[in-house]
């Protein structure tokens, strides 16, 4: 079988085409990229009555979103017990109800707009390879535990080798694409004018502000910067975050031979995969499987897909056939945490989403609707653009980066 270089979401579904900018526009909100987190932002503000314009450079959905793995965890990419160290109980708390509205919202707009899109609700296994990730697993299960989140420790039989697994309940899993595809019809419904092929390349002036793109200006009472990299490198983050690159493979395995639901191990960079029955080829699963990580800067490629099939070979005994294979970049900030909210020249701004992006657009959805409506929101200061890092965030994130160099990039090199 010949490995297709694309990814699943893509390819299993097509969106239709917007045209390019062509006129001068006055609007309540603007907003500059149509990935997941800028659609997701203009279906809730519609929702909310306001008029909202959505420009893209390239096409919808064909970034980030379009090469993610779809999970939809409560759990972030940062432990957490780090958390607590570096936030507190209270905040950790909060970022795992965060991600938990996330996912009922995502559920609410399936149910809403009946958009087939595979979405279901699922079990999270977060399993250990071997005894030193058995004890780290063992601690998290333990500080999990004493924050009240649902998660269990009892033995589940998951068809591979493993040194222990904690199930993490009423998690989720998507098409992010096919979602997109349904969500499209329902902006166009309430009004939502979306265009592509067309690049912002400055946001002047404050409320209103000029939206600059070629030729053309939007003209809105708010902007939202939802292009991943923040196009206009606002200083309040610009030296706060890291660019690291993920690879996936699309493997097919027999059915029923492992539960469906989400999967992570404790490593650092640690693996994660998905098991989506009957989605395989001639009724089989399928398989998709992420890891590998290394800084962006590092130029790796092939070499890494093939460690991360040698790693699948070995935890589930078999090499099954690759059905694609795809990589993507991760923005990770410098503790942990995205940046969502506003920044100091009163445009909204939603970036560093870490390998948890798919919540994290559905919380920034939230978090601007309630700043628009000048609502409180509970988790307006913990994902703030103005906030400040501790000593101990730089220092623990720092490290925990450092580990993720030696263990990863540094160590595929010498495979
Ligand atoms: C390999 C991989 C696996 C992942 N797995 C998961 C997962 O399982 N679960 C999870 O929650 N998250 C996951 N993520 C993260 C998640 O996919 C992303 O965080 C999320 O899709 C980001 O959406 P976005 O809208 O912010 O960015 P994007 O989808 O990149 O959209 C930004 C858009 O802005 C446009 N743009 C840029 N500059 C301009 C400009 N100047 N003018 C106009 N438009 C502009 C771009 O063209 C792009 O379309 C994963 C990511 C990767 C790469």
């Amino acid at each position: 079988m010949k490995t297709k270089e694309t990814s699943t979401w893509i390819e299993t579904a097509s969106l239709p085409t917007f045209s390019k900018l062509s006129k001068n526009l006055t609007t309540d909100v603007a907003i500059i990229g149509g990935g997941l987190a800028g659609l997701l932002s203009a279906y809730v503000l519609a929702k909310e009555g306001k008029k909202v314009v959505v420009i893209e450079k390239d096409r919808l959905a064909a970034k980030a979103t379009g090469y993610t793995t779809g999970f939809l965890s409560q759990l972030i990419d940062t432990d957490t017990s780090d958390l607590i160290e570096m936030f507190s109980e209270a905040d950790t708390r909060k970022i795992w109800v965060s991600h938990g509205d996330a996912i009922d919202l995502i559920e609410k707009i399936v149910k809403d707009e009946k958009i087939d899109c595979e979405f279901m609700r699922c079990k999270n296994y977060v399993y250990a390879n071997d005894s030193r990730e058995r004890k780290e697993l063992d601690s998290e299960f333990s500080e999990m535990k004493k924050l009240k989140f649902d998660v269990s420790m009892k033995a589940v039989e998951l068809g591979f080798k493993n040194r222990g697994v904690m199930t993490i309940n009423k998690q989720g899993k998507y098409h992010d694409r096919k979602f997109i595809a349904g969500l499209l019809p329902a902006l166009q419904r309430m009004g939502v004018e979306l265009y592509e092929q067309t690049e912002v390349t400055d946001i002047v002036g404050n409320s209103p502000f000029t939206v600059k793109a070629g030729k053309h200006e939007v003209t809105a009472d708010w902007t939202i910067t939802a292009t991943y990299q923040p196009f206009n490198n606002p200083s309040e983050v610009f030296l706060k975050k890291g660019m690291y690159k993920s690879y996936i493979l699309e493997l097919e395995v027999p059915k029923g031979k492992y539960p469906e639901g989400t999967y992570e191990d404790m490593d650092n960079p640690y693996h994660y995969f998905r098991v989506d029955a009957g989605k395989g080829a001639k009724g089989k699963d399928r398989l998709i499987i992420g890891g590998e990580d290394h800084r962006a800067e590092i130029p790796m490629n092939k070499k890494n897909f093939d460690v991360l099939e040698d790693y699948a070979e070995d935890l589930f005994g078999k090499r099954y056939p690759v059905v694609r294979n795809w990589s993507g970049f991760i923005l990770e900030s410098v503790d942990g945490l995205p940046f969502i909210g506003q920044y100091k020249l009163g445009n909204l701004l939603a970036t560093a989403f870490s390998g948890n992006g798919m919540t994290y657009s559905a919380i920034s959805a939230m978090i601007f609707r309630d700043i628009i409506a000048h609502k409180k929101n509970p988790y307006t200061a913990l994902y703030s653009p103005e906030r400040s890092q501790t000593f101990t965030q730089l220092w623990k994130k720092g490290r925990d980066f450092g580990e993720e160099f030696l263990k990863g990039a540094l160590a595929n090199v010498f495979k």
